[in-house]
C-alpha cells in the first residue's frame, strides 16, 4: 500500500506522487527567533520529523528546507526592548533552537534559510507582483491585491468579503476575519533595520520570507509544505497568493497541517502558568525522550493535550520498548535455531507501515510493535529465542527506530567517567557506605545518566 495524506488543500486523503520520482521536496514553516520555542512549536516540528523520517523509510531521498524568520514584527520589537541588535537578539534564539531540536532528535533539514539573508529574492519577487499589477504601492508601503487573484481562499476555504476589497492590513499576523490586501514591504520606520528596494527604503513582511525562500530551494512547484494549523491563514493562504500569483504555476502539491496542542485541556498562555518550554520542562528532569515520545506518539491531526502525568507515561513507554532491546540483547539463547520470531516480525512490519501509509496513523503504528513485545518477552522466558531470532529482532528494531528516534543512539556508550564514577559508588555499596553509594548516583544523574541495579548488576542508561 502506497502513502496517503491528508491534503489541506483538497481536503481529503491522498495517494502521494511525489514529482519527481522517489525524490521529495519539502518546506517547512521554521521559527520565529525572538523566544525559546514552547512545546507546542515542537509538537508541529517533532511531526514533520516523522513525516521526514518515514519518507527515508520508504525510499525517498528528500530535501527539506526550514527557514529561520530573524526579521519580523516581534524580532523586532524583542531586540528594541532588550536594546540590542536584531543580529545579536536572534542569534541567541537560534543557538538554543538547535539545541532544542538535538535534544529532541528531531533530524536536522538540508537547509534552514534565514529570512535577513534572502532580502533580495523578496525584493525581486515583490518586483515580479509589482509588474504584474498584482501588487500596488500606497504611502511607501508595498501591499499584495487579493481581488487580483481570484483562487484567494482556497487553502483555508475563506470567502472573500466583497465589502473589505482594496482595505488594507499592516501586521504580519491577523485574524480569518481580517482578509484583506497584506503587506508585502513596510516602508522604512526610524530604528528598524530595512534595506534599499527599487521601489523604496524598507524591510519585508513576514509571508513573502517563505515565498521566496522556498522558491529559491525548492523550485515554482515542490511536493509538501507543512506548518502548524494557525498558520493555514493567513500566512500559507499568502504564500500561494504571492507565489501563484508570480509564476502562474501551482505552487505546492501537498499542505499538512499539524493541529494544536493544548496544556490541561487549556490554550497554552503564559498568563494561565501553562506555558511550557523544552529548556523549562528539561530543567525540571524530564527526559527529552519522553517528551519526543509524547508529541510523536499521538497522530498529527487530533489535538493533543499536553500534561506532565502524559510525559510520565511516555516515558513508561519508552522505558518498556528500551529494556526489551536490552533483554534481547542478553537473553540466553536457545541452540535450535528454528526463528520463532521470523512471521510475527513479518506482521509487524507490515502492520507498522500500513498504519504510517495512512496519514501517519502512529498511535496504530506502535500498537503491532508492543504486540511483538509481549509475544518475544514470552518467548524469552521459554528460552526459545535463537541468534537468527536476535538478530533479525535488533535488526528490525533499528528499522522502525530509524521512524521513531527512541532508541538510545550507539554512540550513547557509557562515558569513561560515568564508568568511573559507577564503579566507585559500586564499591562504597560493598563496603555498605550508602550515603557514598547515594551521592555518587545524585551526581550520575546530574550528568544525564542513570543507574539501575539489576540481578545482573548495575546497568547504567541515558536519561
Ligand atoms: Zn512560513
Amino acid at each position: 500500500m502506497g502513502l496517503k495524506l491528508y491534503n489541506t488543500l483538497t481536503a481529503k486523503k491522498e495517494k502521494f506522487i511525489p514529482c519527481k520520482k522517489g525524490h521529495v521536496c519539502m518546506y517547512t514553516c521554521g521559527p520565529t527567533v525572538y523566544d525559546y520555542a514552547h512545546i507546542g512549536n515542537f509538537r508541529a516540528y517533532i511531526f514533520e520529523d516523522l513525516l521526514r523520517r518515514y519518507l527515508k523509510y520508504k525510499g525517498y531521498s528528500v530535501l527539506h528546507v526550514m527557514n529561520v524568520t530573524d526579521i519580523d514584527d516581534k524580532t523586532i520589537n524583542g531586540a528594541s526592548e532588550a536594546g540590542v541588535s536584531l543580529n545579536e537578539y536572534t542569534q541567541k534564539y537560534i543557538e538554543a533552537f538547535f539545541e532544542d531540536l538535538d535534544a529532541l532528535k528531531i533530524e536536522r533539514a538540508e537547509h534552514y534559510p534565514r529570512a535577513t539573508e534572502h532580502i533580495k529574492e523578496m525584493i525581486d519577487l515583490i518586483q515580479v507582483l509589482l509588474d504584474k499589477g498584482i501588487a500596488y504601492e500606497s504611502d511607501g508601503a508595498i501591499y499584495y491585491k487579493i481581488e487580483k487573484f481570484s483562487a484567494y481562499g482556497k487553502l483555508s476555504k475563506k470567502d472573500i468579503d466583497k465589502n473589505i476589497i482594496g482595505a488594507r492590513v499592516d501586521h504580519d499576523e491577523y485574524e480569518r476575519d481580517d482578509a484583506r490586501d497584506f503587506v508585502l514591504w513596510k516602508k522604512h520606520k526610524d530604528g528598524e533595520p530595512s534595506w534599499e528596494a527599487p521601489f523604496g527604503k524598507g524591510r519585508p513582511g513576514w509571508h513573502i520570507e517563505c515565498s521566496a525562500m522556498s522558491m529559491k530551494y525548492l523550485g515554482e512547484t515542490f511536493d509538501i509544505h507543512t506548518g502548524g494549523e494557525d498558520n493555514i491563514f493567513p500566512h500559507h493562504e499568502n504564500e500561494i497568493a504571492q507565489s501563484e500569483g508570480a509564476t502562474g504555476k501551482q505552487f505546492v502539491k501537498y499542505w499538512l497541517h499539524c493541529k494544536f496542542l493544548l496544556v490541561n485541556n487549556e490554550k497554552m498562555a503564559k498568563s494561565k502558568g501553562n506555558f511550557y518550554t523544552l529548556r523549562g520542562l528539561l530543567d525540571k528532569d524530564y527526559s527529552p525522550m519522553a517528551i519526543r515520545y509524547l508529541l510523536l506518539s499521538h497522530n498529527y491531526r487530533q489535538p493533543l493535550n499536553f500534561t506532565l502525568e502524559g510525559i510520565e507515561q511516555a516515558q513508561a513507554s519508552i522505558n518498556r520498548i528500551r529494556d526489551f532491546i536490552q533483554r534481547v540483547k542478553e537473553c540466553r539463547l536457545s541452540d535450535i535455531g528454528y526463528g520463532c520470531c521470523s512471521v510475527p516480525i513479518r506482521d509487524a512490519r507490515k502492520a507498522f507501515e500500513d498504519a504510517l501509509n495512512d496519514d501517519l496513523n502512529i498511535a496504530q503504528a506502535i500498537v503491532p510493535i508492543l504486540g511483538l513485545i509481549s509475544f518475544v518477552n514470552r518467548e524469552i522466558e521459554a528460552q526459545t529465542i535463537s541468534q537468527v531470532d536476535k538478530e533479525e529482532l535488533l535488526s528490525f528494531f533499528d528499522a522502525i527506530d530509524s521512524v521513531l528516534g527512541i532508541l538510545p543512539d550507539t554512540d550513547d556508550t557509557v562515558p569513561t567517567e560515568i564508568q568511573t564514577l559507577a564503579d566507585e559508588r559500586q564499591k562504597a555499596r560493598k563496603k555498605k557506605d550508602f550515603a557514598k553509594a547515594d551521592e555518587i548516583r545524585e551526581k550520575i544523574d546530574s550528568l544525564g545518566w542513570v543507574i539501575e541495579d539489576t540481578p545482573q548488576g548495575a546497568r547504567i542508561k541515558k536519561k
